[in-house]
Parts: structure tokens; sequence; C-alpha cells
């Protein structure tokens, strides 16, 4: 009998209606690649070797030059920072003197500024920001220009489409390959929570950029602890003498044997996934819930398009005929049995993004908002 260690520490498991979000557990692996870490715990290797087969099959499989499996995608960006400065100085990251990394510089847009660039911030070298995030004045590609100079090391892009969280008013990612590439600047692309769709694993290096990052842990359905980098193998030769195995900065973000190993399964699973059913599939269910709540003075169910990630994914939310109410309905969810997990899209509606769930876990989704729609039914008095 498997053993069920949430039950033995009282953690209640809930169900994640709110996407691949980290405060949850991102996603779950298959049992394949659950298979393929549990094989890979079982002996050692030299984790060099590992690597160099590992690396391989990922850059093949993903139409790549190169691949790296780190653990996490924020780990990947640091990594790929530490990576640029090294290449900029032809020298090892750890024999860079302190005057050489804090006079380096990393542009990046302020559109772009996130909490995830800490990755960057942290590496102690210098971000130098380009345009507004806003239209008012958007970025051109003189702004970047003139903002390279002969310490630049690299230029940071955050790639989310349209219609996901990132401010506008930054140059579009082949405008800022086209400038970079003409001074030999390296672009790593941030897209940590881009798939789907699986392409993006070699459309946005197939634009130019010299690395681009994914996280393990979404959507990829790896280990929650992985991230993938993949990009060309000249930046990626400086990525093999920073990363670990590597003494210096590499040694802080150690990747164990089981998640090199698991995100190889989930990535060769993911790529001969057939992602147009899964759609159709998402849509129904979204359908199917609409329908069900049809007629209801108090709940509206809504189609969003593309997701909050800006994914081609389509995801919903359950809109509330009563002002300010999502708090209580997250509340409401949470506490509930099975207890569901999501996030506030507005004041009156919270997500239900299917990517993460099961049906039968739609089901009890749909179930307990009804009960929630009669309990608020009977409060109004309607
Ligand atoms: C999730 C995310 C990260 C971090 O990914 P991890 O694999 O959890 O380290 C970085 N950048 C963006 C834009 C993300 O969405």
């Amino acid at each position: 009998m498997t053993r069920d260690i949430y039950r033995e520490l009282g953690v209640r498991t809930v169900i994640n209606a709110a996407g691949t979000y980290t405060m949850v557990g991102g996603s779950r692996m298959s049992e394949e690649t659950l298979s393929a870490m549990a094989s890979a715990a079982r002996s050692h290797v030299v984790i060099k070797e590992l690597q160099r087969k590992v690396h391989e099959r990922l850059a093949s499989i993903t139409r790549n030059e190169a691949a790296f499996v780190t653990n996490g995608a924020a780990a990947a960006l640091h990594i790929a920072g530490a990576s640029a400065i090294a290449r900029k100085w032809g020298r090892p990251f750890p024999s860079l003197s302190p005057e050489q990394i804090s006079k380096s510089e990393i542009i990046v847009h302020r559109a772009h500024r996130n909490p995830y660039d800490w990755s960057l911030r942290l590496l102690n070298c210098r971000m130098t920001e380009i345009g507004f995030p806003n239209m008012i004045l958007p970025t051109t590609e003189d702004d970047l220009e003139y903002a390279i100079t002969d310490n630049t090391a690299a230029v940071f892009y955050f790639f989310m489409p349209p219609g996901g969280w990132v401010a506008k008013g930054a140059l579009s990612l082949e405008a800022t390959i086209r400038v970079a590439s003409r001074h030999g600047i390296p672009v790593i692309v941030d897209a940590a929570a881009q798939v789907p769709p699986a392409e993006n694993l070699w459309r946005i290096t197939g634009q130019g950029a010299d690395a681009c990052i994914f996280s393990g842990g979404k959507d990829l359905r790896g280990p929650q602890a992985s991230g993938l980098m993949v990009g060309t193998k000249d930046f990626f030769s400086w990525v093999e003498k920073t990363a670990f195995p590597t003494y210096g900065v590499g040694r802080m973000f150690k990747v164990g044997r089981e998640e090199i190993v698991g995100l190889l399964a989930a990535v060769e699973q993911y790529v001969s996934m057939d992602g147009e059913s899964r759609v159709q599939w998402a849509e129904d269910r979204i359908a199917a819930a609409m329908k069900a709540f049809a007629g209801s003075s108090m709940v509206t169910v809504e189609r969003l398009y593309p997701n909050e990630a800006g994914q081609p994914f389509p995801q919903m939310a359950f809109r509330f005929a009563v002002p300010g109410c999502s708090e209580e309905i997250l509340r409401l969810l949470r506490e509930g049995d099975p207890s569901i997990f999501t996030m506030a899209a507005d004041g009156e509606s919270v997500f239900v993004n299917p990517i993460t769930l099961r049906d039968a876990e739609l089901d009890s989704i749909v179930e307990r908002m009804k009960e929630i729609e009669a309990l608020f039914l009977n409060k109004g008095g309607k």
C-alpha cells in the first residue's frame, strides 16, 4: 500500500482551481515521470555524464542546439545572467573581480520588471532600464541601441503574450533580438509560464534568443523544483562553466539526478501530447459549466481567453451577483470538503482554470458552486 503522507501529517490536500501556481504545488507529475525519478534515485551516476546525455536529448526533442536542467526557472535566470557576465569577460564567473561584476550591465525594459527579476538583481551587476511600462511613449529600437555599452552582458526579455499580466510599452522580442544581435549581445528570455503552446519550446529560440527559460513545475508537469533552459551552443558553453555541479554560483542551485531525469521524462511526454484535444476538453468543460448555471440569477460563468498568463488555453470565472463577495467565495471554497483553492478574478468573481484539473475535480467544483449559490440565494431571501 502506498503511504498517505499528507494524511499522516494532518495536511489537507486541496483541489487546485487557480492554475499552475507554485504556492499550491504548480502541477502534478504523471506516474511515468514519478517512476523515472524513482529509478534515478536508486543508483549513483556521475552527474556530468548524466547531464550530457539528458541535455543532448532535451536539446533534440525541443529542437534546440543546447539545453540545461536547473532547479527552477528563477534559478535558471540567475545562472543565465551569471553565464552572460562570464561570457562578456571571457572568464569563469567565480574568477571575476567584484568590480568586473558590478560594472557589468543587463538591459531590461521597465515594462518587464517583475518579482522574479531578483534572480538577476542578486548577481550584483547593474540593471539598465529602458522605456516605460505603458503606451504613452513605447520603447524604440534606438532606446535599446543607446543603452548598449562596452559593459553590456545581456538583454533580459520577459516573454508574455498580450492578455497576460505583463505591462505594455516594451519592444517586440523580434526587434529586441535584431538590435542586440547587431552588437553580439545575448538575449535571455523568461518564458517560465509560456507552455502551452509546446511550440514555444523552439519558437522563441528560433527567433534568435540565446537562452529561453521555462519552469519545469508548471504546465510541463516535471518535478516542482526543476527548470528548463534551451538555447545556443555558444551561450550554453558558458552555462556549463557556471551551473551545477560547478563550484561557485552554480553550487547554490543544486539539481538532483531525480529532477534531471524527471524533467526529461516530462518534456518527452509534453511534446508528444495532443495539445488541440486538450484545449477542446477544456472548452467542453467550460461550456458544460456555463450550461449548468444558465438562467441563474446569482451565478454567471464567464469564459476567459487567453488565460491570465496569456496562454492560448481557455479558463473560466464564476461571477456572483453580490457586491464584493469574492473573498467570501474563496473562503467557502477553501473550507468545503474537498477543499478548493483558487484566486479572485475581481471583487465578485473567482477563477476556475481547467489546466490543472481532472474531470472529477471539475465536477466537485461545480457541485460546490451550486451549494454556494443556494447559500447566497437563501441569505438574500430571493
Ligand atoms: C513561475 C515563474 C518563474 C519562476 O519559475 P520557478 O520554476 O518556480 O522558479 C519565473 N518567471 C515567471 C514569469 C514565472 O511565471
